[in-house]
């Protein structure tokens, strides 16, 4: 069975992007050999400032997981800063990474550019592909699902893992594959991509009446469609795109009404937002039931800590051994 790791980083709520892009796929992934860890060091990489809010934000994180159907005795839940051998680990990769590899990481300067107010030029910053190349390491995990924007991230890793073979002529670490998810990006409200920095997110958190807001006031939908009796294009409207995710069975007749100016904008919306509350009710049942157990919250996580520490422990023993740290 393959290992397979996985991890969220807390710098808060989760939302629709997330449940579609990663964790649909962590449910389908658990019952294997499954580490999902809330990284929340990678976390302090661009909120440093902010340090209050991160422990709040990991609770949410593991609640948004359970809600939306991990569970414990199938996976390993885990935060984490409370596995040590990440960061040392990470200090031991971090002593044979060139500069320039993480200089020319395409994610570093995109996101330099997009989190403009945030002062990013830290050594944290420009080194957290070396924590995330020591995080999938630490467990010698096989498998890592990820979107396509974290392909050159992953690239690094195996990079590092062939340097360091190659360096102490011993092979420690699989070298790890990624499993793309296939489901096509979440837009948000806006019609951008769901992002919690473009504020245009539908949250787990958010109750059905909050979602239905949401739609009605702030979703977007064919901009060149400006009245009842104008024929709009279902492929340029986000509305449409969540009538195909959510609404799957309609999904030929909205097309076909919307293209003839058959149906009204404000109706539509309604349909698509029925169908959505419908899929994200259970996910909110389980978000209220498990937002009243923090006491079970901690032992899961201190449970996935123990397990995830004994694996680590071992493989930072090898590591260190090759590197002529110990005997
Ligand atoms: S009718 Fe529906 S699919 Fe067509 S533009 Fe309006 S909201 Fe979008």
């Amino acid at each position: 069975m393959s290992r397979v790791l996985s991890g969220t980083r807390p710098t808060g709520k989760l939302h629709l992007g997330h449940l579609l892009g990663a964790l649909e796929n962590y449910k389908k992934l658990q019952g294997q050999d499954a580490f999902f860890m809330i990284a929340d060091l990678h976390a302090l990489t661009t909120e440093y400032e902010h340090k209050t809010t991160i422990a709040q934000n990991v609770m949410e994180i593991v609640i948004d997981y359970l809600a939306s159907g991990l569970e414990p005795d199938k996976c390993t839940m885990f935060v984490q800063s409370e596995v040590l051998e990440h960061a040392n680990l990470a200090l031991l990769f971090s002593m044979i990474t060139p500069i320039s590899w993480l200089e020319r990481n395409p994610t570093y300067k995109d996101q330099i550019n997009e989190l403009r107010g945030k002062d990013l030029h830290t050594h944290g910053f420009l080194g957290y592909p070396v924590l995330q190349a020591a995080d999938i390491a630490i467990y010698k995990a096989e498998k890592v699902p990820v979107g396509e924007d974290q392909l050159p991230h992953l690239e690094l890793t195996r990079e590092i893992i062939r340097r360091f073979h190659h360096l102490y002529e011993k092979d420690v670490f699989p070298e790890p594959v990624a499993v793309l998810t296939q489901v096509p990006k979440v837009l948000g409200l806006d019609g951008r991509k769901m992002s919690k920095s473009y504020k245009n997110g539908i949250y787990l958190a958010d109750s059905a009446e909050e979602v239905t807001k949401k739609i009605k006031t702030q979703m977007v939908t064919d901009p060149a469609r400006k009245r009842r009796e104008d024929k709009g294009d279902p492929e340029k409207c986000p509305v449409f795109s969540y009538h195909k995710l959510f609404n799957k069975e309609r999904v030929d007749g909205v097309a076909d009404e919307c293209r003839n100016a058959l149906r009204g904008c404000v109706d539509c919306k309604m349909e698509m937002c029925g169908k959505l509350n419908q899929f994200l009710d259970p996910i909110r049942e389980r978000r209220q039931s498990w937002m009243k157990k923090p006491k079970e919250i901690r032992e899961i996580l201190d449970q996935g800590a123990a397990k995830a520490r004994s694996v680590a422990r071992q493989t930072l023993t090898e590591a260190s051994q090759a590197m002529g740290l110990l005997p």
